[in-house]
């Protein structure tokens, strides 16, 4: 087994590639380990394909995966961490914003100290404030929610023990919530690291505002698959029982009311048309449907097995 996986998602960075890929080597030639380095091509428009297959002809440790087209940053680490043969997966971004020299004490801390994950902390961000101020917000809320003592989620660069990566699978802008979901998936020991953070030397920012809304969106996609996906029905059932018992005791007191009006000689408007009524009818309609609903899902997610939904156009250097 290898020491490192070195996973690096790739949109339009031609330029740093080269730059990225010597610095990186140098840093693991210094330690000796045994390494791969990953390139994952998501879509870039740019020469960095084949940039990435140059890189590949001149050391066999670099492989690389070429998506059909541009997927997001999840997917690109998803496929490379489902590649991965390193005891310790070191993801990172492709713009020379991480440094590789903390590569050994990435792997130090989850080899030695024992954390399945170690999370990179940008202390000293050298982004504008128009990202800053927002991230610090992000990291606040999602602190909250998970429970989870880290200062900065979105890191690109973190250190995985192999297992944790084959057991989680990210999409869409789930690769700012990584550890939550390895902390749903029973990984707790996550550690956080402080790490040098470099302003971009070339290229530009491949994400805008935008970004927030998707990732909240993704956070309450992900927090309901994952509590629910098991069991659905325990989640449409509660809300479908309880909007039918509304309807039901509603019903049942009108017609009681009803009754015992014409038993002692009242005057009592017909149920149709008390304005109750409809409400009444429209609780146990909506909790029926709710039921159906929790029920179709359980049949759905008891047969549906996880299937990736990215296509890739080439790959190299991985053997077998
Ligand atoms: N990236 C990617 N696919 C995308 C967008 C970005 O693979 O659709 C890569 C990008 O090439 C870089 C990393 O994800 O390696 C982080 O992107 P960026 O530096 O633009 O994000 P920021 O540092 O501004 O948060
Ligand atoms: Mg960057």
């Amino acid at each position: 087994m290898l020491q490192i996986s070195v996973v690096i998602p790739v949109f339009n960075e031609e330029e740093s590639l080269p730059e990225l890929h010597n610095w990186i080597q140098r840093v693991m030639d210094g330690n000796a380990f045994s390494y791969e380095i990953i390139f994952v091509n998501d879509g870039s428009t740019d020469q960095s394909w084949s940039e990435i297959v140059r890189l590949g002809q001149i050391n066999p440790h670099v492989k690389g995966i070429n998506f059909v087209r541009n997927y997001g940053k999840s997917a690109a680490l998803d496929i490379g961490f489902g590649k991965a043969q390193g005891e310790v997966v070191i993801t990172m971004d492709a713009d020379m914003q991480d440094s590789p020299d903390e590569i050994p004490e990435l792997y130090e801390m989850v080899i030695d100290q024992g954390f399945e994950i170690v999370s990179g902390w940008k202390k000293k961000r050298h982004d504008p404030f128009t990202k800053t101020v927002p991230s610090k917000f992000f990291n606040w809320v999602t602190r909250v929610i998970s429970g989870i003592k880290l200062h900065d989620f979105n890191c690109g660069l973190k250190a995985y023990k192999n297992k944790v990566v084959k057991n989680i699978h990210i999409y869409g802008e789930m690769h700012r919530y990584i550890p939550l979901i390895a902390k749903w998936n029973g990984f707790s020991k996550i550690g956080e690291k402080v790490v040098e953070h470099r302003p971009r030397k070339y290229g530009e920012t491949k994400f805008g505002i935008e970004r927030f809304v998707n990732g909240f969106l993704d956070l309450i996609s992900v927090s309901f698959v994952n509590r629910y996906k098991k069991k659905p029905m325990h989640f449409f059932g509660f809300l479908g029982t309880v909007s039918f018992l509304t309807g039901f005791i509603i019903t049942s007191w009108l017609i009681f009311e009803k009754v015992y009006g014409v038993y002692r000689g009242l005057r009592v408007r017909d149920i149709t048309d008390q304005p109750l009524f409809f409400l009444a009818l429209v609780a146990l309609i909506v909790g029926v449907q709710l039921f159906l609903t929790g029920f179709l899902a359980e049949m759905m997610t008891s047969n549906t097995s996880r299937k990736a939904d990215y296509n890739i156009d080439e790959e190299f250097n991985f053997e077998g």
